[in-house]
């Protein structure tokens, strides 16, 4: 799950990092109003969840009340990269002497975690990355060590910061490497951390991406509530469906995340497009069958679905009569294709077999489905 700005600044402030006083706004009133409250200069900031707000004019410095009256209406409203602002951070004004840029994440082939600092900030990390590597300077920690002040220390000497950055920078470095492990994220960006004149080191915006599957150890439900998902993934998410919305025509259900990403690739691999990514998970029951094609059904993008079930430790036939069980639940206006295999997957083709017609089509592999039900779809 990723958060706002406001709400990565949030969650940093629980780990005692530094951020700048500030407060949320919806309305051109309530920014201007908070903006006073604050006192001047103050920073408009729009919250969507996507960088480069600052180059597409979402992020700007008020002097006064009027100022910050133009911000506000200017910036609410304004379309950032398909994301509509609905909702603004207004921040008390930092002096910036030198912009940096921090951030942890997980280096999977690694399986440490890896932390990137630079003296190059608040510009596009990718880009450093790409012009001048050698200015990003990485660490993998050892998770059962920490992060360790020596090693801390060491790693901000490397990224040769302004010397008078140092220690600000070892303590909130260290701070922040808590709040990834501790809080569960599976991203902390800084971009930028700033060194003010007066030689505080504090983190100017905040990406953090947390880990879903640590959610049952915090209390998230209020960053929960304020995601923004399409209406498709809403609506599948309140159904506690795994589904991501794609941009092509071919409804895909399959049970595993590994299945499911195959079954979008065969389905490009054979010339269609996958409208979506959706994994029902281990127990292809009848109600999460009957969940899942009535998502997919609501599509109006999709022509034809794909069911694709490999039986583990669901048999065979129980995916088979779920399914046709759902069927007999959902209306679905869509042509479908199942590829089912695994245990006891003769059974459950028979079971298929049964109640085979021109808009219900089995096939015994992956490969085969994958044509017929792009075949199918191309005729719509
Ligand atoms: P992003 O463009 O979405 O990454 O938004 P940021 O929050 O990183 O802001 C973009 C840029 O605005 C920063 O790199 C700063 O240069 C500038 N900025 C943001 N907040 C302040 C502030 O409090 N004071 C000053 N002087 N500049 C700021
Ligand atoms: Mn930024």
């Amino acid at each position: 799950m990723d958060l706002f700005e406001y709400q990565g600044k949030q969650f940093f402030a629980g780990y005692g990092i530094a951020v700048s006083p500030g407060e949320v706004a919806d309305t051109v009133d309530d920014a201007v109003a908070a903006a006073d409250r604050l006192g001047y200069p103050v920073v408009v900031k729009a919250q969507v969840m996507v960088g480069g707000r600052g180059k597409a004019g979402g992020v700007k410095l008020a002097a006064n009340t009027a100022e910050a009256r133009e911000h506000a209406e200017f910036i609410l409203g304004l379309d950032i990269k398909g994301h509509v602002v609905k909702r603004l951070w207004i921040e008390k004004a930092s002096d910036i002497a030198e912009e940096y840029y921090a951030s942890f994440t997980l280096d999977r082939a690694a399986k440490k975690h890896l932390g990137m600092l630079s003296a190059q900030g608040g510009v596009e990390i990718e880009t450093v990355a790409e012009e001048d590597p050698d200015a990003i300077a990485k660490i993998w920690i050892d998770p059962v060590e920490g992060l360790t002040e020596a090693v801390a220390r060491a790693w901000v000497e490397e990224a040769k910061l302004n010397p008078l950055a140092n220690d600000g920078a070892v303590e909130l470095l260290q701070k922040l490497y808590t709040a990834f492990t501790d809080g569960d994220a599976d991203l902390a960006e800084v971009n930028p951390l700033i060194l003010t004149p007066e030689g505080k080191v504090h983190a100017l915006d905040a990406k953090v991406t947390l880990d879903d599957n640590a959610s049952y150890r915090h209390d998230w439900a209020e960053y929960e509530a304020s995601q923004v998902r399409d209406e498709r993934e809403q609506a599948a998410h309140d159904k506690g469906l795994q589904y991501v919305g794609l941009d092509g025509y071919v409804g895909v259900i399959a049970n595993g995340a590994g299945l499911a990403m195959s079954t979008v690739d065969i389905v490009n691999q054979v010339g269609g497009q996958a409208a979506n990514f959706l994994d029902i998970g281990g127990g292809a029951n009848a109600e999460v069958m009957a969940g899942a094609l009535e998502v997919i059904n609501n599509d109006p993008t999709v022509r034809a679905i794909f069911i694709n079930i490999f039986g583990g430790i669901t048999k065979g036939e129980e995916v088979a009569n779920g399914i046709v069980t759902a069927l007999g639940r959902v209306k679905i206006d869509s042509p479908i294709v199942i590829r089912l295999d695994g245990t006891n997957a003769d059974q459950g083709r028979a079971i298929l077999a049964a109640h085979e017609s021109e808009s219900l089509v089995s096939k015994p592999t992956m490969l085969e489905a994958a044509r017929a039900v792009v075949e199918i779809a191309g005729k719509r």
